[in-house]
C-alpha cells in the first residue's frame, strides 16, 4: 500500500502536484481544497464532486486529519474547551478554544513539549519530542472549525501560545498562516493571527521581513536579565538588549506595535520596582502589557500573585502612561494553561474520548 499523505500538509501548488502525480487534472486539487477548507469535510468519501474511482484512491492514500482526539473538556462557563488530540506518531499536543463575545480564539500548538525549559510552564517542565507539522497545526484549526460551524460561528483568531515554540518551528508555523489566511480556505484576516515567542531573536527578524503582517507577543516575564535567565533559560542566548533591539527593528519593518506577556509570580517579580525597570526597558517602543497572574502548574514552587501586589503593579504601570491589560487568565478550571491537560494525563491511553 502507497504511504498515506495528510492533505493538509500541502500547499496549494503541492498540493496540485501530488494530483497531477497520481494522474488526474490538476483542478482536482482545487476542488479537494474546497472540501477540506469551505466545506470543512472530515470524510473522503464526501467529496461528492470527486468521481468515485478517484474517491476511493484518495482514501486509500490519504487522510484529512492528522489529529485524533482524545479528550474534550469544557469550562464551567462554556467558554472554553479544551482538546488533548493523538498524533500519528501516538505523541500527544493540546488545543483550547476561547470564545468571546464577538470572536471565536483558538490556542494551537506548534511543537510537542518545548526546548526551552522555561521554569514556570507545564510544557517546558515536560521535555521536546519534536516539531508539528504544518498539516497537524492546521488540523487543530480546522477541527474547532467543524465543532463551531453547526452553530453558525467560524474561527475568526488563531493565537500561537498553545505548546512550543513557534518561531523554533517557524516554516510550518508560516505554511499554516498562508494557509489558514487563504481566502479559498478559512480566509482569516492577517492580523487575527498572533504568535508569541520565548524571545527567538532570528525568527524575529524573520517575522519583520514578512509582507503578511501579523500580530508579535513576546514573553517577558521579567524586566532584568539575571531574573529572566532564571524564568526564560533563552535569555541566556538573546538577552534582553538583543531582544528589544529585535522588537526595535521590527516596530520599525511592521509598523506594528507588540505585545508584552508578564505572568505575575509571588515574590518573584511582582516588586513595584520591577514594574519601574519594565518601564524603562520598553521606552520608547508601542507596546502593550499583558499582566496575568500566573497559572501555577503542579510540582512548581511558584504562586500567582497576590490580588493586592497585582492592582498595584497594574496601576503602576498604567500611572507612567503604560498600555496594560490585566487578564484573568481563561480557564483555570479546566487547566488551560499551557501544557497542563498533557501533562495530567499523563499516558494519553487514560484519555477518554469524546
Ligand atoms: N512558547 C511561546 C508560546 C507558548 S506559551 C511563548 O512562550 O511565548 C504561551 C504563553 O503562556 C506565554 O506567554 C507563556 O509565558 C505563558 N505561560 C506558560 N506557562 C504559564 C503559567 N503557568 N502561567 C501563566 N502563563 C504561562
Ligand atoms: Fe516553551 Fe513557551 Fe512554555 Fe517557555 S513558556 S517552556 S517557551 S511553551
Amino acid at each position: 500500500m502507497a504511504e498515506q499523505v495528510f492533505l493538509t500538509n500541502f500547499t496549494p501548488s503541492q498540493l496540485q502536484e501530488w494530483v497531477v502525480s497520481l494522474g488526474e487534472p490538476a483542478y482536482r486539487a482545487q476542488q479537494i481544497r474546497q472540501w477540506l477548507y469551505r466545506s470543512l469535510e472530515s470524510d473522503i468519501h464526501n467529496m461528492a464532486n470527486l468521481p468515485e474511482e478517484l474517491r476511493a484512491k484518495l482514501a486509500e492514500r490519504a487522510c484529512v486529519s492528522s489529529l485524533r482526539p482524545l479528550q474534550h473538556i469544557r469550562s464551567v462557563d462554556g467558554q472554553t474547551e479544551k482538546t488533548l488530540f493523538a498524533l500519528p506518531d501516538e505523541q500527544t499536543i493540546e488545543s483550547v478554544l476561547m470564545r468571546y463575545e464577538s470572536r471565536q480564539t483558538i490556542c494551537v500548538s506548534t511543537q510537542v513539549g518545548c526546548p526551552i525549559g522555561c521554569s514556570f510552564c507545564a510544557t517546558g517542565q515536560g521535555g521536546y519530542q519534536r516539531n508539528l507539522t504544518a498539516g497537524e497545526i492546521i488540523d487543530q484549526v480546522l477541527h474547532f472549525a467543524r465543532l463551531l460551524r453547526p452553530e453558525g460561528l467560524p474561527v475568526t483568531n488563531v493565537v500561537y501560545m498553545g505548546m512550543g515554540e513557534p518561531l523554533l518551528n517557524y516554516d510550518a508555523v508560516w505554511q499554516s498562516i498562508v494557509v489558514l489566511h487563504d481566502s479559498q480556505a478559512l480566509s482569516i484576516g492577517s492580523r487575527r493571527f498572533t504568535i508569541s515567542t520565548a524571545g527567538v531573536v532570528p525568527g524575529i527578524d524573520r517575522l519583520s521581513a514578512e509582507t503578511l503582517q501579523i500580530g508579535l507577543a513576546i514573553s517577558l516575564h521579567a524586566p532584568d536579565d539575571e531574573l529572566r535567565d532564571q524564568l526564560v533559560p533563552l535569555n541566556r542566548r538573546y538577552p534582553l538588549s538583543e531582544l528589544l533591539a529585535a522588537c526595535h527593528r521590527y516596530v520599525a519593518q511592521a509598523d506594528r506595535r507588540i505585545t508584552f506577556e508578564y505572568a505575575l509570580i509571588d515574590g518573584v517579580n511582582d516588586e513595584l520596582a520591577m514594574a519601574y525597570k519594565l518601564i524603562e526597558l520598553l521606552r520608547g517602543l508601542p507596546a502593550h502589557i499583558n499582566l496575568i497572574p500566573l497559572n501555577p502548574t503542579a510540582d512548581s514552587p511558584y504562586r500567582a500573585s497576590r490580588r493586592d501586589r497585582v492592582v498595584a503593579f497594574h496601576r503602576a504601570l498604567r500611572q507612567q502612561g503604560m498600555k496594560v491589560t490585566l487578564r484573568l487568565r481563561r480557564g483555570v478550571g479546566i487547566s488551560a494553561g499551557c501544557g497542563q491537560l498533557r501533562s495530567q494525563a499523563g499516558d494519553h491511553q487514560q484519555g477518554q474520548r469524546p
